[in-house]
Formats: C-alpha cells, sequence, structure tokens
C-alpha cells in the first residue's frame, strides 16, 4: 500500500507486481464513514493478467516442488504473518470495523492455517488398488492448477489462510478477489507470502468490484477451480460460470443457524456462548447462531439473561475494542434496520432494534445489539439471514418439535445443541440438517481442523481441516500391467 497525498492507495499484486489501473474505487471506514484506502478497481485485463502469472508459475515452478519444499514456504508465511500480527490486526479492524481483539484472533487463525497445512500436506499420500496380481494400480492426488478465490468482507485473513493456504500447499497457483468492501488485508498477506519466499504469481490478488473483477475471475476459460465464499445470489452466478466451462466449484454461503437449548441445559455454559456467538463481527458471521431456539420451561430465564447481557454490551470503533463493532457499510446497517423494523410486526421485540441517531456512532455503521422474542418460525424473522447483532428467539417443546423448527429453514450450515443428556444430543445431531453441529459448544476455537460447509443453500463442498486439502485436488488413477 502506498500513501498518495494523504490517502493510501492499493494496487493489485499480480506476478510479485504492484499494478496500478486506470479507475479506483473508495474503500470506507465503518466506524466513520470516511474513506480509508482508493482501490485499484481490477476488471479483465487485470485478472487475464493474473490467470497468465498463476498459469506460468503453476506449470514452470510451484507444481514441481515437493509437498516438504512447499510445506517450508508455507511455515515461512507463517511466521511472517506472526511477526506483522499487531500491523495485521489493526489493519483488519480498521477495514472491517470488528473489535480489534477479535482482529487479532483472526490474525493467529490466519497464521494457523499456514501452518496446519503445512503439516497436513505431508500426509496427503495415494492409494494403491488390489486389483490383481497382473496389474498395479495407485493414485495421485494432484492440483486443479490455476485456482479462483472469491471472498466476502466479514473475515478477509481468515479466508486466505482457509482457502489459499491448501490450494498452495497441493501446488495450486492463485488468483483472489477480496470483497471491495475490506481488501486491505488481502493485498498485505500476499505481499508477505511474497516476502517469505513464496514464487512471484503464485498468489496473486485483484482488488474490484463483484459484477467487475468477480465475474471476470469465475468465468475465466484458465481458471481450473472456483472457490467462493458469500451470499447465496452470487453463490448462483459464480455456479453458473463454473457450469459453463465445466470446472468444479466449492460455495460456502449463508445461514440461519439455531442454537437449541433444552430445558436441562448448563444455562451457564450456554448463554455466554450465545450471547458471544452474536456479538461477534456484530453478527455479520455466516455460522452466526442467530435463531435461539428455547425449551419452555426455561423460556423466560433465557430470555431475560440474554436481554441483560445485550444491555450490557458496548459498541464502538473496533479499534476501541468495544464488544460490538459497526455493520460493514451503509446499506448493510439499512437492510439490517429494515429487517429489524418488519420483525416488529412478526415477534416482539425486547432490546435493541434501533440505530444510533446523535453522538460520535451516528456517523458510522453501528446497530445495537437486538433481541426479538415469541419468533414464529416460518416467518421472515425467523427464515431470513439478517446479518447482523440479531437473535430471535422461538420457544418449543421436546426434541421432536426442535429438530423440526431447526430444519425448517432453506439454510443449513452450523446447530448447537444445549443439553445435559447424552442420548437426546446425539439423536439431535443425527437430525440436524446442517455441516457442523456443535454441542454444549459452538464455534469450538477458529476451527481450523474442523472441516466446514453446508447443505441446502448453505452450500457445498468443505474447507477447513484435512478435507480442505482433498477439495484443492483431483484424484488421477494409475493402471499398470505388470
Ligand atoms: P457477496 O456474495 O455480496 O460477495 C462476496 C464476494 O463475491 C465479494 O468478493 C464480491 O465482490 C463478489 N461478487 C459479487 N458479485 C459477484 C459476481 N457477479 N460475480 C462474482 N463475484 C461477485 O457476499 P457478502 O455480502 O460480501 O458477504 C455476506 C454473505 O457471505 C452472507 O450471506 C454470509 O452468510 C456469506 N458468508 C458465508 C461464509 C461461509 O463460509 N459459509 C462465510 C462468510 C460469509
Amino acid at each position: 500500500m502506498t500513501a498518495t497525498g494523504e490517502r493510501l492507495r492499493l494496487d493489485a499484486l499480480i506476478g510479485g507486481e504492484p499494478v496500478a489501473t486506470v479507475e479506483t474505487f473508495e474503500n470506507v471506514d465503518p466506524a466513520t464513514g470516511e474513506t480509508l484506502a482508493e482501490v485499484a478497481r481490477g476488471g479483465r485485463e487485470e485478472i487475464d493478467q493474473a490467470v497468465a502469472a498463476a498459469r506460468d508459475v503453476f506449470e514452470k515452478d510451484w507444481s514441481r516442488r515437493s509437498p516438504a519444499e512447499r510445506a517450508n514456504v508455507l511455515q515461512r508465511i507463517a511466521e511472517s504473518i506472526r511477526n506483522h500480527q499487531s500491523e495485521l490486526e489493526e489493519m483488519e479492524s480498521l477495514d472491517t470495523g470488528k473489535p480489534l481483539s477479535q482482529a487479532r484472533t483472526d490474525i493467529e487463525i490466519s497464521a494457523r492455517y499456514f501452518d496446519f497445512y503445512a503439516r497436513t500436506v505431508e500426509a496427503l499420500y495415494g492409494d494403491t488398488v488390489p486389483l490383481s496380481e497382473n496389474v498395479f494400480v495407485y493414485t495421485l492426488r494432484e492440483p486443479h492448477g490455476v485456482t479462483g478465490h472469491i471472498i466476502p468482507w466479514n473475515y478477509p485473513a481468515q479466508m486466505i489462510g482457509r482457502s489459499i493456504a491448501p490450494a498452495l500447499a497441493t501446488g495450486n497457483c492463485c488468483v483472489l478477489k477480496p470483497a471491495e468492501e475490506a481488501p486491505l488485508s488481502s493485498v498485505r498477506i500476499a505481499q508477505l507470502a511474497l516476502e517469505a519466499g513464496l514464487p512471484a504469481g503464485a498468489f496473486n490478488v485483484v482488488p474490484g468490484l463483484g459484477e467487475e473483477a468477480g465475474a471476470a475471475l469465475a468465468s475465466h476459460k484458465g481458471v481450473d477451480h472456483l472457490s467462493f465464499t458469500g451470499s447465496t445470489e452470487v453463490g448462483r452466478l459464480v455456479l453458473k460460470a463454473a457450469a459453463e466451462n465445466i470446472v468444479p466449484a466449492t460455495v460456502e454461503l449463508g445461514g440461519k443457524s439455531p442454537n437449541i437449548v433444552f430445558a436441562d441445559a448448563d444455562l451457564e455454559k450456554a448463554i455466554p456462548t450465545i450471547v458471544r456467538s452474536i456479538a461477534q463481527n456484530a453478527g455479520q458471521t455466516c455460522s452466526a447462531g442467530s435463531r435461539l431456539l428455547v425449551e419452555r420451561g426455561v423460556h423466560a430465564e433465557v430470555r431475560d439473561e440474554i436481554a441483560r447481557r445485550f444491555e450490557g454490551l458496548t459498541l464502538g470503533p473496533g479499534l476501541d475494542d468495544p464488544d460490538v463493532g459497526p455493520l460493514i457499510t451503509e446499506k448493510q446497517r439499512s437492510r439490517v434496520a429494515e429487517l429489524v423494523e418488519q420483525g416488529r410486526d412478526q415477534a416482539r421485540l425486547i432490546v435493541g432494534g434501533e440505530a444510533p441517531a446523535n453522538g460520535p456512532l451516528a456517523r458510522g455503521f453501528f446497530f445495537p445489539p437486538t433481541l426479538f422474542d415469541d419468533v414464529v418460525p416460518d416467518t421472515p424473522i425467523a427464515q431470513q439471514e439478517i446479518f447482523g447483532p440479531v437473535i430471535g428467539v422461538i420457544p418449543f417443546n421436546g426434541e421432536d418439535e426442535a429438530a423440526g423448527i431447526a430444519n425448517a429453514t432453506s439454510y443449513g450450515l452450523v446447530a448447537g445443541v444445549w443439553t445435559r443428556d447424552v442420548g437426546k444430543a446425539h439423536r439431535l445431531v443425527r437430525e440436524i440438517q446442517a455441516g457442523q453441529v456443535f454441542v454444549n459448544t459452538y464455534g469450538a476455537g477458529g476451527g481450523v481442523e474442523l472441516p466446514f460447509g453446508g447443505r441446502k443453500l448453505s452450500g457445498f463442498g468443505r474447507e477447513k481441516g484435512f478435507e480442505g486439502l482433498l477439495g484443492f485436488t483431483r484424484l488421477k488413477t494409475v493402471a499398470v500391467a505388470l
């Protein structure tokens, strides 16, 4: 990033070189509405250059290195991210609005992904197939080639770790299109990777608008695999582009995840975790526990305690490290406010519901933690992803009703089950349609090692964990007559 006068300028990083574009767009500070940087507005031309750079180094160098050689480079990238921890966490907090301590965790997790995939790629073996005495059959796991990565604004540094690290570990070369709302850490981490010894062109970053750089990357004929994280709507467009070119794609999309609290749950453990899961990143987390299903026996107790805790949460700019930072854009805040306004006719508003109208917070895109009660499962407030600090409480009676309500949305990303009854927990785990189910916890420490992904409108394919490596390889079967 370079400073031009007062303003910072963020270029693309293609083939190891900063690339300025004729047109730029403004990157805005969500805490104040002021411009943080002028960002390169990449388009088809820059995507063409980036794909060509990735292809070149893929063929000549990176895919030809041994897993151990690639792992060494990845470990150096992890080390470099850690060495730049304070710079990166401040950048991420400023750009996304998230509280500094959450940005700190994101940077640590980003580094852990590079470490994890460095370690695990050396244990990624093929198989031998016992076909017959006369034919020796084995399988090879090969990289796809050039991989395209389109990420959202809510966890940029974590997304880079979870998507770019396994792609590089398995020998692919990458082109990343960060979200226009939060592109800073993407370019910086790619620069650090270059300095850490990653060959030029193995990790290119082209900032730009979704319908320009994003669409150009998704439809590029030189891209061999697409990894998309974002909304269901754009996920569909990316899948259509992948279908046109017949390339594999992983789509990690939205969610409306339930936390299910039974009357026999340890409420002292459940309630703080439930509050944290929606306060984190101001509820702008795909796996946020935004539906709270509470068994009738403890309904009032749970609702009142959550309301009490919501009222005590602090709101402020990310760098001040409050409990809840601003939403990412004015557009996002208006959307949340509108859905909450409509929700007043569908359920009972208990706490929150009004954006700060005066004082310093009125300049930024803040929205307070908001709690609805007596939410009816098939109303819009229980069905639509709000992507803000909003929880709707849905009372229920017994296991069967809980499972029915949990599955009664078009999403299927994550769920939490809170009970002391082990049998009930495992029965629910089987019933729930979701990619991840947590019992008596929610989220589990960043989840680097835990395969993650959805079903239904939450998408398909798995990232994170060892599974994440497999997705960035294709299988070749070899039969040799002896
Ligand atoms: P979005 O779909 O609007 O944007 C995501 C990315 O797609 C951005 O980089 C954007 O520029 C790009 N894009 C936009 N239009 C495009 C097009 N026509 N072609 C190609 N790319 C295009 O999503 P968002 O608003 O940035 O993020 C919020 C959504 O992401 C929520 O629905 C959330 O649940 C989801 N999300 C899911 C996960 C997950 O892992 N499942 C993680 C984080 C966010």
